[in-house]
């Protein structure tokens, strides 16, 4: 096989060799029991801290890594790869560091950014409501300006780290006249008075990556507005470009995961005297999968070198953010299926880490924009 990763540095390269190292040993080995328990990843984020990941997506001037994208994708896959749960709960951290990081005042970023790269402190990214995940411009919590700060009222869901994080980056509407220009961001630190998480959701799969209820009825300092009022929502759809490309690296890692699994399965399995691997069947699967992590994984590449070139020209890169999303989540949904079915029976079992892997996969069809709302973001740009 060609090196898939030839474009990365000789320091990115021991950079993701030391953290596959770390992974590999302290990551995967707990993968399966996390997600039997559901116990939070807390002591694989602190891992994760020890090898500088926790600042990988930021500059070196608040304390991060200064990677380029593409070796922020493939360090986010190499997480993925050993434990799905830590990869989201690790990504949901970057959303809250880069809202500061794009929208936040220099004060904001000195303060927030060296200890969220150090692993001090762990973030969370509030934009989903009950009635406004597709569409958050359509966000009801409303932010009042008071004579000593901002009072903030409202309910955020499925918010990943929400009930465990240390800062929380809350989107509200502060001018309900403006529309989507009428949303402004807030750094919540934990144990603001009248910030309540319910317990975590019991989901489907990435068990040891909690999302949360949040209840919020608090009383802010001026400060803890991030930057400027109004920016909130161009804030949050900036972030969520870098979250997307994100969203590809976990799914790219986990399928990855899967079809080394599918592999070295059928090439052990002996059926009929023959090892599943010879049968030409068989070998078709292995084929499918080949071609959609190589589709998948070229246009993340692509999307994480549009990331590079926009962070230094001050562009955007939605359209590749969006394409790498939809086709990599989609991708490796077919793979995780066929790694499943090549697997037989004990597939289906816990046995095997495939089974939680196609769980842990589903949700990346839906979170960040879901598979509909990629399609509407490139459709969108094509008809332009
Ligand atoms: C495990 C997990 C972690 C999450 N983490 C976070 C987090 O950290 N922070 C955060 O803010 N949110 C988070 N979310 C929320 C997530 O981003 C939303 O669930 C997602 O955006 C979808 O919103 P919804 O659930 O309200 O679905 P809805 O918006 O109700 O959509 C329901 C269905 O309708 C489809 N649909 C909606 N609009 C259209 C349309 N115009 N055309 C065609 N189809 C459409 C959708 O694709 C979907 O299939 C998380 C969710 C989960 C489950």
């Amino acid at each position: 096989m060609t090196d898939e990763w030839y474009m990365l540095s000789d320091e990115e390269r021991l950079f993701c060799d030391v953290l596959g190292r770390l992974c590999a040993e302290r990551i995967a080995t707990k993968a399966a029991a996390t997600d039997e328990a559901s116990t939070f990843v807390h002591e694989q984020i602190a891992v994760l801290a020890e090898a500088g990941m926790l600042g990988a997506n930021l500059p070196e001037a608040y304390g991060g890594s200064s990677i380029s994208a593409t070796a922020l994708l493939r360090a986010v896959a190499i997480v993925a790869g050993a434990c799905g749960s830590t990869a989201s709960a690790l990504t949901a951290h970057y959303l809250a560091t880069d809202s500061i990081l794009i929208g936040g005042t220099e004060a904001q970023k000195q303060k927030w950014l060296p200890k969220a790269a150090t692993g001090e402190a762990l973030g969370s990214f509030a934009l989903t409501e009950p009635t406004a995940g597709s569409d958050p411009a359509d966000m009801k919590t409303r932010a009042r300006r008071t004579s000593a700060g901002w009072h903030v009222k409202g309910t955020k869901c499925f918010i990943s780290n929400g009930g465990v994080a240390d800062f929380i980056l809350l989107y509200a509407v502060t001018d309900p006249e403006k529309g989507h220009r009428g949303i402004s961001t807030f750094i919540l630190p934990k144990g603001t008075p009248g910030l309540e998480a319910g317990a975590a959701e019991r989901t489907m799969g990435l068990k040891g990556g909690h999302v949360f209820t949040l209840n919020i009825d608090c009383e802010l300092p001026s400060d803890a507005l991030l930057g400027e009022e109004g920016k909130g929502f161009r804030t949050a759809m900036q972030v969520l470009d870098n979250g997307r490309i994100e969203v590809a690296a976990q799914c790219l890692g986990m399928a990855e995961t899967a079809m080394q699994a599918a592999i070295a399965y059928a090439k052990e399995r002996v059926i009929g005297g023959q090892p599943l691997s010879d049968r030409q069947g068989i070998r078709w699967m292995i084929a499918d999968m080949g071609l959609a992590y190589r589709s998948a994984l070229l246009v993340a590449q692509d999307a994480a070198r549009q990331r590079d070139l926009a962070h230094a020209g001050g562009g955007r890169f939605s359209l590749a953010a969006s394409m790498a999303k939809l086709h990599a989540s989609e991708a490796a949904g077919r793979i995780a299926d066929i790694a499943l079915q090549l697997h037989g029976g004990y597939g289906y079992t816990r046995d095997f880490p495939i089974e939680r892997i196609n769980r842990d996969l589903r949700i990346m069809r839906i979170y960040e924009g879901s598979s509909e709302i990629q399609r509407i973001i490139i459709s969108g740009h094509m008809l332009n």
